[in-house]
Parts: structure tokens; sequence; C-alpha cells
């Protein structure tokens, strides 16, 4: 349901430094120097960055004085010498091996070594280094240009890489976006010339992680890396913002129209599958587009404009991409709304719980109920948790929202069972991110002790996805829960890949038959030969059985017919606040279309 969060910033891969400076040498000053085939004396001289020349054998022909005060390294120490002794420390001698091949392939290499000066003080350099060819003659020379970088990084940093660039990818992260959006906008107010930023997010990576595992995703998110570089030319640059989050810069496209190819490029890119592991995996990505002026002149702006697109782009579904429009800040304006709303809407008493009743066609009685969660929002009316259950996850609030669900339907179902039944069950469903939360046992215990529920009339539901994860963890937690009394049900069950893997490992008192497969029992063999491998498979393991959204009779003929007699649905109920809950239970005679 949710995107998991995985930490972004890591380091290595190939640097670039994150200020004007570097960046113009990168795109424009060192490109037509170096192209001009021969150094200028007074540029020579008088550059801020050190430039070293090489022969075409490494061997050092010359240096600039700006060298020679970044370095601290004298002209006469080294000329003549092969350029690898300054490579020839532990720190740097893997980033010259990697430079030497690289400078082979591309004739180019750019990255960061360290420096050590005289007074053995390291301090890190941007280091560009290009291959020349001298026609007539084919043996090229090498300019190596070096930028001090130590000013621009901050020292409290583990290490600059670590806060510049993504350890998975290799990919500059969001830092350097930052800086390079700020100057890459400045140059193109400069040269009036359009700029385009593209945010992507991959769709359903949570899936891949839980259904293929980390180690998969992690290639992915690599190869996905790789795929997005290949989509554009060498200025344009990819940057990994997080998670399953990218980004590019797309600098000099002369109308907004080349940014929308580019955007096609990637997703006709990126739907190949990929090989991984020795297996094809397919994914799909959103991408939201923004055009500098078009679409903002600012940084934040462009960053807020493209992310809007990219919302829309993943609202219209798989493999999409948007142009921003301006109609796009309204509605995440609204969902800003939402949000905020949703912060308070416990504490001003706006959420309710509702029971939908399960009904034990044999005894004819109600068993139990299932709490459903809703959100009386005072202007937009009554919010589906389907709505807002999502966004409750991702900001946390699920937590508190869930706590009080839970307090609120064992207290219900405490009074109802003194009034009415003593076995009547209450079953509540968690999320994801409060079944990963490490107090959740306790919160349990708390809540039992709390409303004197005895534990084996409380069911838990949990999804098949949730426990995969971290199979080891879900044991633990299941089995502290079983300990205590409790029992769970897997909700949905048969819409994960996991299902008999579920049973098979972990204490499981329920399964509840998706109602997707109920849905077209009757119409679809399929469905139908799945549900009966469903019910017998339950019975196999002396597990409980509930079909979930029974809506018709043919449904509850057949599903009675083959042995499963628990049943939740429109047929009987939707479901109903506690007082509606009340008279049904007073009198269930009121239950819609009693069919016996
Ligand atoms: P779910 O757990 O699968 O809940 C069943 C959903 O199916 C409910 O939607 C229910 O109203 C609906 N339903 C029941 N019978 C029928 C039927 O015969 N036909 C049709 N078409 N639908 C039927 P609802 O209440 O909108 O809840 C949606 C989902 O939101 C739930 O799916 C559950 O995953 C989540 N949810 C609801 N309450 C909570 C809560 O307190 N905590 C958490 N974590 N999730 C909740
Ligand atoms: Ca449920
Ligand atoms: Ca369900």
């Amino acid at each position: 349901m949710q995107k998991k969060k995985r930490k972004a910033p890591g380091k290595s891969g190939p640097a670039v430094s994150r200020k004007k400076k570097a960046a113009s040498h990168r795109d424009g000053k060192f490109k037509s120097f170096a192209s001009a085939n021969a150094i200028g004396e007074g540029f020579f001289a008088n550059a801020a960055e050190g430039i070293l020349v090489t022969d075409s054998r490494g061997v050092i022909t010359t240096v600039n004085p700006a060298f020679v005060a970044i370095t601290g390294r004298k002209q006469k120490d080294i000329v003549g010498k092969k350029v690898s002794i300054l490579f020839s420390d532990a720190s740097n001698r893997k980033t010259f091996e990697v430079m030497q091949k690289e400078l082979e392939k591309n004739a180019k290499w750019q990255g960061e070594v360290w420096n050590r000066s005289n007074r053995g003080e390291n301090h890190p350099l941007l280091l560009t280094v290009v291959a020349k060819k001298t026609p007539p003659q084919k043996t090229p020379y090498y300019l190596y240009l070096f930028t001090d970088i130590s000013s621009h990084i901050d020292n409290s940093m583990p290490s600059r890489n670590q806060a510049y660039y993504d350890s998975l990818t290799g990919l500059p992260n969001r830092q350097l976006l930052n800086d390079r959006l700020t100057f890459m906008i400045s140059r193109a107010k400069r040269s009036n010339s359009f700029l385009g930023l593209l945010l992507l997010d991959l769709n359903r990576f949570q899936s891949i992680n839980d259904t293929l595992g980390y180690s998969t995703g992690d290639q992915l998110l690599q190869a996905i890396g790789t795929r997005l570089k290949s989509c554009v030319r060498e200025v344009d640059a990819v940057f990994r913002l997080g998670d399953d989050e990218f980004a590019m810069i797309l600098e000099g496209i002369s109308q907004p129209e080349d940014a929308t190819h580019i955007a096609k490029r990637i997703l006709n890119t990126c739907s190949a599958p990929f090989r991984l592991l020795n297996r094809e995996v397919y994914t799909t990505i959103s991408v939201g587009i923004c055009i500098f002026p078009s679409d903002g002149d600012t940084v934040d702006q462009m960053l807020k404009n493209a992310q809007a697109a990219l919302s829309r782009s993943k609202d219209l579904g798989i493999n999409s991409f948007q142009h921003y429009q301006p109609s796009m800040n309204a509605k995440v304006a609204e969902e800003f709304t939402i949000e905020n709303d949703l912060r308070r809407a416990l504490e001003r008493n706006q959420m309710l719980v509702f029971y939908q009743p399960q009904i034990d066609l044999i005894t004819k009685e109600i068993i139990g109920a299932e709490a459903l969660v809703r959100w009386m929002h005072p202007q937009l009316g009554m919010i589906s948790p389907g709505q807002f259950i999502p966004l409750a996850e991702s900001n946390g609030l699920i937590i508190s929202i869930g706590e009080w669900v839970l307090k609120t339907a064992a207290v219900q179902a405490k009074k109802w069972q003194e009034q009415y039944d003593r076995n009547f069950c209450i079953a509540v469903n968690l999320s994801n991110r409060q079944f990963q939360q490490q107090d959740l046992v306790s919160l349990v215990e708390r809540t039992l002790g709390e409303t004197a529920l005895e534990p084996h009339t409380l069911e838990l539901e949990i999804t098949e996805s949730m426990g995969m994860k971290n199979p080891e963890a879900t044991l633990k937690t299941l089995q502290q829960l079983k300990s205590m009394g409790i029992r769970i049900a897997i909700d949905d069950f048969g819409t994960g890949y996991s299902s008999i893997y579920y049973l098979k490992k972990f204490p499981i008192d329920t399964i509840k038959i998706d109602r997707s497969f109920v849905d077209d029992i009757v119409t679809d063999p399929n469905d139908a030969t799945i549900v009966l491998a469903m019910i017998a498979l339950a019975h196999s393991l002396r597990l409980t059985v509930i079909a979930e959204g029974v809506e018709n009779r043919e449904q509850l003929d057949y599903l009675l017919r083959n042995g499963c007699q628990k049943i939740q649905g429109f047929i009987y109920s939707p479901p109903v606040n506690a007082n509606g809950f009340e008279q049904l239970l007073a009198d269930p005679t009121l239950l819609r279309n009693l069919v016996f």
C-alpha cells in the first residue's frame, strides 16, 4: 500500500562539485578551453584552478601556479615524473585505476581525489581529466584540472561524498540537485533559454522489495540509474533523491516539447524488462515535468511544480508523464489541507468506528464484527478509510489513529458482550506501519487490560504483504500476540504472493477470502475454483474461513454449499455506526435479506 522509506544519501560514485565554479568547468569554461587545443598563457597562469598536463605516457609536462598553490607540490619536484605519483596513497589508488579505465574508454573522467598537503592535511579536490588528441599526430595528451572544494564542504560531515552522493547508485543526491538547479536557473536566465526539471518515481517499487527481496530492489534502482543516464546527454544530470525517486535537469532544451520527448524515451527505456539475479523484473515510472521559465523560475517553485505534476502523473496511472499545469497546485493545496485536517481529526472527535456484522450461516447468528474506521470531515463529509489510511500511513498518523480504533472497538465489544453475547468477537485491522511498531504487543496488552476484553474475542487482521518484509520479526510478533490468546486473521487472502507460505509459517486462526474472488464466484470458473481451494486449505489446516464482500444470494449459496459458513457483506449489512449495530444485535431480523 505505502512506499517504504529507504535511507537515501550515501557515499561514492563519480563526483561533481556542488558549486557553480566547478559546474561551469564541466559544462562550459573547461570544455571551451580544452577544445581550443592549446592552453592560453594568461589563462594558464592566472586560473584559479590547478592545471596539470601530461604527455600520452602520463609523464607530467607542466603545471600552473594554482596547481602548486592547491596541492602544495612544487613544479620542479613533479615535472618529468609519472602522474601516478599523485595518486599513490591508499585513498587515491583505487580512484586512479577507475580513472585510467574511464579515460581509455571515454577520454574523460571526473571525480574527487584526496590531496595531502605538505603539512600533512588531507583535503578533497574535484578533478576533471580530458584526453586531447592533437592532429595530425593521434597520440593524446592529458589535461588535469584540479578544483579545491574543501571550502565548499561542511566539515561536520563524515565525508563530503556521503553528503552529496547516493551510495547505492553513485548518483548525486537531493542536496546537489538544489545546488545545481540554482546555478542552472541563473545561467538559463542569463542566456534566455529553457530548462527542464523532471521528477521521476517508480511505481509499485515496494512490492518488488516485498516479493523479490531488498537486494533485487537495490539492483533495480542501480539499473534504473544507468538507464536514466542513457536517456539524456552528458550535460544533463541525473539525481537520486531517495527511495525510488529520481530527478533530471535538462539544460539547453530549445522548446518544452524536448522534455516531452525525453520523458517518452525514459518511459520506453525503463519499461523494458530488467534482468536481475537471473530473473526478469518489470517496472514502470511516473514522470512530472516542470519547465523554466514558464512553469517556475525559482528552485522552490520548480521543485514544487514538478512534484505537483508527478503526483498528477501517478494519479493517472502507471507509465505516464505530465507537464505542470497551474490547476495542479490547487489539488496539492487540497491534499495539504486534508493532511493538516487529518492531524487534528482525532482530537476534534471526527473519527468514527463503524461495524460490519459477521454472520454464521449455520447457527444464524451475528458472531462478531469488523471495526472499520471513518472520518467525518466538517466540510467534505464522510471520508472512507481507503482515502485517508494511505495518507495516515505515510505521515505516521496511523499509529495514533490505529491505537484509537483498537481502544474504541475493544470498549464497544466488551459492552456488547456483556449485553448480548459473551463470545462476540471484534476484528480490528492493523496497518503495515502499526504492525512494524516495536510496541504493538504492549499496546495490545495495555488495551486488553484497560478494557477487560477477553483476548480470544479480539481478532487482529493483517495482510500477507505485511509479514513478508521481515518474516522472523513477524513470527516473533505473532507468537507474542498468540501467547496472549489473541486471534490472527489474514485479510484479503489470496491477493498477496505468499498465501501458502504464510499459513505454514505463521500462527494464523482465520483467513478472509478477498472480495475480488467472491465477486466473480458464480461467473468466473477460475475464481470459483480458487475459492474452493481456499476453503479446502483452511479446513485442512483447521482454520476458520470467512468470505468478505458477499453481496447476493448466488454467492452466498455457492459458499455455503462448499463449506464456507461464515460471511461478511452487503447482503446482510454494510458497516454501520455503533447505534445501528446495536439495533442489529438487539433484533437480528433487521439484517437485510435475512435469507438463511
Ligand atoms: P478491508 O479490511 O478489506 O475492509 C473491507 C472493506 O470492504 C470495507 O471497506 C467494507 O465496507 C467493504 N465491504 C464490506 N462488505 C462489502 C460488500 O459486500 N461489497 C462491497 N463492495 N464492499 C464491501 P471500507 O470500510 O471502506 O474499508 C476499506 C479498507 O480500509 C479496509 O479494507 C481496510 O484495509 C482499511 N481500514 C478500514 N478501517 C481501518 C482501520 O481501522 N485501520 C486500518 N489500518 N485500516 C482500516
Ligand atoms: Ca479487514
Ligand atoms: Ca479485506
